[in-house]
């Protein structure tokens, strides 16, 4: 978005627009401030393309309400079929008002895949509910999450706190639970975690969409990443998740993905809390495992932006594919 580096090497892919960052260095006019850096960002269509399939970032930032030119929504995608938005992977804090921004409608899902309960990844879920409750859906909606462990509801239990009729937070969206009051019953699917080593879960398909849940290491938190076939395409969306995630490893290896979805969160210097994310040069490692066709990297911070060229660095040590940083909206066609 919004800076300029002088020496990122130009990045291209073919049959997707891919935009190509020119050195700056040598036009001095242009120049940006030292401390200013340039991502490299996938040229962008005025909007998702309403045919065919998309991948939508609604948000594509972190937990940290970071303002300015890096103000984000947290993390947040929708897959978009011909037209329509299929699936919505996670609901992070602000990503209700990118959902409607997008034009998204809660009617045409068919399901939400959550991929763990920190509020960077759930917290708007409650508010795009209530907006799709205006919009007279009977049909089920299928909700798929992480299992609970402590300090962390299960999926269900964190929807019976938020939803439930008698001690829900909202409890006059209760008809979410039931299907009953004009609102689509939420079919709620968990899958067992187990810090990352238990087993894979296939969600639905076959069909145009088909989806696994893959458990992945998220420290404390029980959290999934997903593995998504849309026709021929096939993509990952890792979610938050260390390096302790074999399970993942196993399933990516080798798969040749269209995109690997992966979240930038920390920067390889000490003091980041490895404990809980990858860091460049592990990013990069699972792209080069995947051999990915392409790389983008969401889930955005400062601290991670603001080392945006040594991570580019690190990443390249295990993978030359082409990397783009994502902003919200930023949308990528199949
Ligand atoms: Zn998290
Ligand atoms: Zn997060």
């Amino acid at each position: 978005m919004r800076f300029a580096l002088a020496t990122i090497a130009a990045i291209s892919l073919s049959g997707c627009g891919w935009f190509v960052l020119e050195d700056q260095s040598t036009s001095p006019e242009s120049s940006p401030a030292d401390d200013e850096l340039a991502l490299p960002r996938a040229e962008q269509p005025a909007q998702c393309p309403s045919e065919g399939a998309a991948v939508q970032i609604l948000g594509s930032g972190g937990p940290i309400a970071e303002g300015g030119a890096n103000a984000r929504a947290g993390t947040s995608y929708l897959l978009w079929i011909d037209g329509e938005a299929r699936l919505l992977i996670d609901a992070g804090s602000g990503s209700f008002l990118r959902f409607a921004q997008a034009g998204a409608s809660i009617a045409d899902l068919d399901a939400i895949l959550l991929t763990h309960l920190h509020a960077d990844h759930a917290g708007d879920l409650v508010d795009v509910l209530n907006s799709g409750g205006f919009e007279g859906r009977a049909e089920p909606l299928a909700v798929i999450g992480p299992d609970g462990a402590p300090r962390f509801p299960g999926t269900r239990e964190f929807l019976t706190r938020l939803l439930g009729k008698q001690n829900g937070a909202f409890s006059y969206n209760g008809g979410y639970l039931d299907g009953t009051e004009n609102k689509p019953k939420l079919q709620v699917t968990e899958v067992k975690t187990q810090g990352g080593a238990g087993a894979v879960e296939g969600l639905f398909g076959p069909g145009d969409i088909a989806a696994t849940a893959i458990p992945v290491n998220h420290g404390a938190a029980p959290a999934l990443g997903y593995e998504i076939h849309v026709g021929d395409s096939l993509l990952f969306i890792t979610g938050d998740q260390n390096a302790f995630s074999e399970t993942f490893d196993g399933m990516i290896t080798a798969t040749r993905p269209e995109i690997v979805f992966a979240h930038h969160v920390i920067n390889g210097e000490d003091g980041q809390p490895r404990g809980l994310h990858r860091t460049p040069a592990e990013i990069g490692q699972l792209a080069g495992l995947a051999k990915a066709k392409r790389l983008v990297l969401t889930h955005n911070m400062e601290r991670s932006l603001s080392r945006i060229e040594s991570g580019l660095e690190a990443i390249g040590a295990s993978y030359d594919g082409p990397v783009s940083v994502a902003d919200d909206l930023d949308c990528y066609a199949l």
